[in-house]
Parts: structure tokens; C-alpha cells; sequence
């Protein structure tokens, strides 16, 4: 029997996991999807994941970020600053499109070498392969005398501790809970944003960074969209692509399909960045609201940003066996990477503390 049991295998509950078994706890990490991530999903030129443009998170900040600059560069994950050097095109909402001098980022925005995926990779590889368990959905989690009995779609397994590494908006709806978590904590869970869960982003991969001919660098800004914020996507190898977070709300993308939101983007692309931009090699989309492991009913609306909230995330009965660590939890930088990665080793060295 694991002593933990960590529930989520995005970058939380992978940080968690490699802590508590580089300090010599027997820990089991259990993940719905068929890989680890969770909203991390670096995916090559034909969509499948491990490559290096990102459909989920791109950017870190090492310099308002400085511990999180340091894990990274820990993992032995390389980085490189966002590139920005040209100028910037702002299309207004009759189509008309401005250019002005770019600006050069403050303090600047990095991306991980081989894509973000590359960091989660990096720490999963300090744990033992049966420490992992894929395509495993914890469906209820029932207090005993000893411990926590998780059932799964799977089967069932119990631990002393329990790290829940989902958004807490997600536990409410996803995870049945015996006795039930109070409703104070509940409401709590519920009224979380899962940051980024309303959102669908596409990366458009070209042969070559056409857009720097024409001293662009590449961004824009669009009160038309469908693409709203466009940004390069260049990899560190050199392979060209551009990404745009899509503005059409939620519903309506689902309503028109994702060809159509796709066709619709590379149209604007081209008024953007000329012809050449009708051309892409590849185009790689990824509609989060519509993914049910990251995404609830109440994400189809844009919220806000999740703000730093000290909890309790659990009390009553649960307190002492389960622990929330989810990046939204961070009492620093809730929603970030930088969140998953601080509320994770907050979690894991408070149980460490009371284990060792
Ligand atoms: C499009 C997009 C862009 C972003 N951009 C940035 C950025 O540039 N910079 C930044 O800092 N952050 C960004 N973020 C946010 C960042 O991705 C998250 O903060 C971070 O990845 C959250 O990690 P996590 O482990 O807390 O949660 P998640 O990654 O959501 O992991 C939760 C895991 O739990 C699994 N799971 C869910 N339910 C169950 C269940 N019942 N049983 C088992 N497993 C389950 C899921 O499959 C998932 O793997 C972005 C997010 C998105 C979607």
C-alpha cells in the first residue's frame, strides 16, 4: 500500500509525486488522461503529444517568477525569451489593421526549449515507472479508520494521505466525496475558476518566419478575431509557427466547429500577415472548454483570474488525510505554472513534515 496517493498527474501532481519519492515515501500518482500534463500539452507538426509547440501554457516569467526560474533550470529544462523584435499590428473591429514599433517585453517572457511539456517529462523521469498509473479516473474518495479508500474506474486503492493535484473546481464536480466535504469548502472548490479553462488556442505552423521579411514580429492584437492576441511560435529548433488565443466565446466555438474557427483564423491571418500566411504546413487547435479533465459547465464564460485565497481548502473530517495542490491553490501565484509548482511543494513538504 502507497503511503500517498496523488490524484492529478498535470505539473502539480508530478512535482508533488517526484518530492515525496525523492524523500523516500512509497507514492502512487493517478491520471485520467493517457498522459501527464493535464493543461501542459506540447504537441509535433501532426497534433501528437511530445513536440514542441504548445497548446496549453508557453510563457514563465523568471524574473517575477525567480524560484519558479530556478526549478526549471533545476529539471535541466532549457529556456529562451519570447521572441518580439519587430512590430506590432493592432486590427480594429472593422478589419483595419495599425502597425506600431515593438515593444520590447519587460520583464521578458520565456518558453522551454522542446515545449512546456519538456518540464513535466524532465520531472517525471525521477520516478519509478509503476509509481505512475495513466488512463486511471478516481471517481470517490471514502474516509476510513486508517486512511483514504479511492475508488477509481479501475478498480480501488487506499493510502494514509491523499494529494489531490485537479482544480478544485473540478473535484467539486468530478469526485464524490464520503462523509461529503463541507459546504463551505465546497462553495469554495465551485466558486475557483480553473484559470485558462474557457479558452481554445491554435498554433499555425509555416515553413518559414515569413512575417520577419516585413520587419513584423509577429504579434497583434484584434478587436475582430477571431484570433485575439497573436503571438510567434517559432521553436527553439527554428520551425516556424504563430499562435492566437481564440476570442469567440465558448458556446459559439462549439456551435461552429473547429473548422470553422480554424479556416476563419488562417483568413485573418493572411489579412494580418499577407498571402503567405494562407499556407500553413500545419494547424494544431485545442479547445480546453471543450475538454471535460480540465473544463466544467460554469468554465464555458470567461472568469477571472483565481486570486490568492489562504483556504481552508478542506476541513472537518478530511483535514488531516487530504490535501488540495493544484496550481489554483497557490497562495503566491494561483493559476500559473509558477502556482503548480509552489503549491505542490507546499503541499508536499507540510506532509513530509508531519510523515518524516
Ligand atoms: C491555453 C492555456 C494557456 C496557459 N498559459 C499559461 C502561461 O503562459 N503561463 C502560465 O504560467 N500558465 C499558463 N496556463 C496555466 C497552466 O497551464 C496551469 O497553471 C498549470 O498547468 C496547472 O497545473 P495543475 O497540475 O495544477 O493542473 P492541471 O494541469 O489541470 O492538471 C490536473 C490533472 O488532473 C487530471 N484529472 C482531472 N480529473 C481527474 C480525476 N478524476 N482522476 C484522475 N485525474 C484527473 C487531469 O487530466 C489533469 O492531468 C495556461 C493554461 C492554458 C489552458
Amino acid at each position: 500500500m502507497p503511503k500517498v496517493i496523488v490524484i492529478g498527474g498535470g505539473l502539480s501532481g508530478v512535482t508533488a509525486a517526484r518530492a515525496l519519492h525523492r524523500a523516500g515515501i512509497d507514492v502512487q500518482l493517478i491520471e485520467a488522461r493517457d498522459r501527464l500534463g493535464g493543461r501542459i500539452l506540447s504537441v509535433d507538426d501532426s497534433g501528437n503529444s511530445s513536440g514542441p509547440f504548445d497548446l496549453g501554457p508557453s510563457w514563465f516569467w523568471p524574473g517575477m517568477q525567480p524560484d519558479f526560474g530556478h526549478f526549471v533550470n533545476g529539471a535541466g529544462v532549457t529556456s529562451f525569451a519570447q521572441s518580439d523584435t519587430g512590430d506590432l499590428l493592432f486590427q480594429r473591429g472593422q478589419g483595419s489593421v495599425q502597425r506600431y514599433s515593438g515593444m520590447q517585453q519587460e520583464p521578458a517572457s520565456m518558453r522551454m526549449g522542446g515545449g512546456t511539456a519538456a518540464l513535466v517529462s524532465a520531472l517525471a523521469r525521477d520516478l519509478p515507472a509503476d509509481a505512475i498509473r495513466l488512463n486511471t479516473f478516481a471517481t470517490h474518495l471514502a474516509l476510513t479508520a486508517t486512511g483514504v479508500d479511492v475508488t477509481t474506474d479501475g478498480g480501488s486503492l487506499s493510502a494514509p494521505h491523499v494529494l489531490l493535484a485537479v482544480p478544485p473546481r473540478l473535484l467539486a464536480a468530478q469526485i464524490a466525496f464520503d462523509p461529503p466535504i463541507p459546504a463551505s469548502v465546497l462553495r469554495l472548490w465551485q466558486g475557483t475558476p480553473t484559470w485558462m479553462a474557457p479558452h481554445a488556442k491554435l498554433v499555425v505552423v509555416y515553413d518559414r518566419a515569413f512575417w520577419h521579411d516585413a520587419g513584423l514580429s509577429g504579434a497583434a492584437r484584434s478587436q475582430s478575431g477571431p484570433l485575439v492576441e497573436i503571438h510567434d511560435a517559432t521553436t527553439a529548433a527554428g520551425q516556424a509557427a504563430l499562435f492566437g488565443f481564440v476570442g469567440v466565446p465558448a458556446k459559439a466555438r462549439v456551435q461552429s466547429g473547429a473548422a470553422a474557427v480554424i479556416a476563419a483564423s488562417v483568413q485573418q491571418l493572411e489579412q494580418l500577415f499577407g498571402p503567405h500566411a494562407a499556407r500553413p504546413k500545419a494547424t494544431l487547435y485545442k479547445d480546453w472548454a471543450a475538454d471535460p479533465l480540465t473544463a466544467t459547465p460554469d468554465d464555458l464564460t470567461a472568469g477571472d483570474h483565481p486570486s490568492p485565497n489562504p483556504g481552508p481548502w478542506v476541513e472537518g473530517a478530511w483535514q488531516h488525510r487530504l490535501t488540495l495542490i493544484g496550481s489554483e491553490t497557490s497562495r503566491t501565484e494561483p493559476g500559473y505554472l509558477a502556482g503548480a509548482q509552489e503549491a505542490a511543494e507546499a503541499g508536499a513538504a507540510a506532509l513530509l513534515a508531519r510523515l518524516l
